[in-house]
């Protein structure tokens, strides 16, 4: 295995077998599909990450998703969409008189907006049970959260959360984050930059976006960002840069810049981060390789801003499979 902090994706195994585990809230997207209908589909940043990872890990890793939703009939469809993408559900709590949140977007000529019912979501309650978040964890190899998992939660299953990941660290699991930050989920922006900060404290891949590092922690440089996060404790770093290429800082104090792969129209760039993040791990539990993942993770990226949606099909991306 090469070093780098490939190895520690596949520490307790031979690479070729595991278990990833992705942690958030999975909402119900409504989106216009002409004449006044709109079109269902599920999404959310976690899962949209444990969709890509599952694509491109091989059969014999398992990939689950961890959240709550309610006991409504909308809440045993989103779950059965998840099994239907091959992402297990087994550490999805049901909580009684809840439900998943949901999301519509609006087109405006070409500009996205979207509006949000998620004040009844179920997932808000996704981590206060510590013996739940535990035993999950200790059966994963890989632990995926955002800030937008963050944002969701109240001050104290925030705190119960990044205890049981921190103990999962020390552990020797995997735990990778992506800070994700949206100021317009969190109260104040002092509180959201400190939960963001701790975050990166249990995590050992952070996987900022350098655009919403800049705007929030004022940033100077990607160097300045891989600093930040590594005085926090990360192990890696990868900066995602839009079109610009990533630049991934190992545990060997060593820095790699991949470009971006071309793309000839940007159709919709929802996704590209998860779809990185997700195709990004995948490929660096089969091969151990940081920078074969980045170039892999871009070129699926890259397909995935060429279509519109969070979930793009396999078919669509196939060539970027090879
Ligand atoms: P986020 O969606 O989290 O804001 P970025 O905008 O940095 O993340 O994009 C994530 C990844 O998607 C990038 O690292 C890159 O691989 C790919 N990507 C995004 N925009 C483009 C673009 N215009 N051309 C090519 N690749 C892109």
């Amino acid at each position: 295995m090469p070093r780098g902090v490939g190895k520690v994706v596949s520490a307790s195994r031979d690479g070729m077998s595991g278990r990833l585990l992705s942690i958030g809230e999975c909402m119900v997207e409504l989106r216009q599909a002409g004449a006044g209908l709109f079109a269902k589909g599920y999404a959310g940043d976690s899962f949209n990450a444990a969709y890509y990872a599952r694509m491109f890990l091989p059969e014999s890793w398992s990939v689950d998703y961890l959240s709550a939703v309610g006991t409504d009939r909308v809440s045993d469809e989103s779950l059965d969409f998840m099994r239907s993408v091959g992402v297990g559900t087994d550490f999805v709590r049901r909580i009684e008189g809840r439900t998943v949140g949901l999301y519509m977007i609006h087109l405006d000529g070409g500009e996205r907006s979207f509006s949000y019912w998620r004040s009844a979501s179920a997932a808000k309650a996704l981590a206060d049970d510590p013996s739940h978040l535990r035993e999950a964890m200790a059966a994963s190899d890989v632990i995926v959260f955002s800030g937008i998992t963050l944002a969701i939660l109240s001050p104290d299953a925030l705190a119960t959360l990044l205890s049981e990941l921190g103990r999962a660290r020390s552990a020797g699991k995997t735990v990778v984050f992506d800070p994700n930050i949206r100021p317009r989920l969190w109260d104040e922006a002092d509180r959201m930059r400190e939960a963001i900060s701790a975050g990166a404290e249990v995590a050992t891949i952070v996987m900022p976006s350098f655009e919403d590092e800049t705007t929030h922690f004022g940033d100077g440089s990607i160097e300045e960002t891989i600093r930040r996060y590594r005085a926090h404790g990360a192990k890696s770093v990868v900066v995602k840069d839009g079109g610009n290429g990533v630049t991934i800082a190992l545990d060997d104090g060593t820095s790699h810049f991949v470009p971006s792969a071309p793309v000839a129209e940007v159709v919709d760039t929802t996704s590209a981060g998860d779809s990185f993040n997700g195709a990004y791990l995948a490929h660096l539990a089969r091969t151990g390789d940081p920078k074969a993942a980045a170039a892999f993770a871009a070129g699926i990226a890259a397909r995935v801003i060429s279509h519109h949606g969070a979930l793009v099909e396999r078919e669509n991306l196939l060539s970027a499979d090879a």
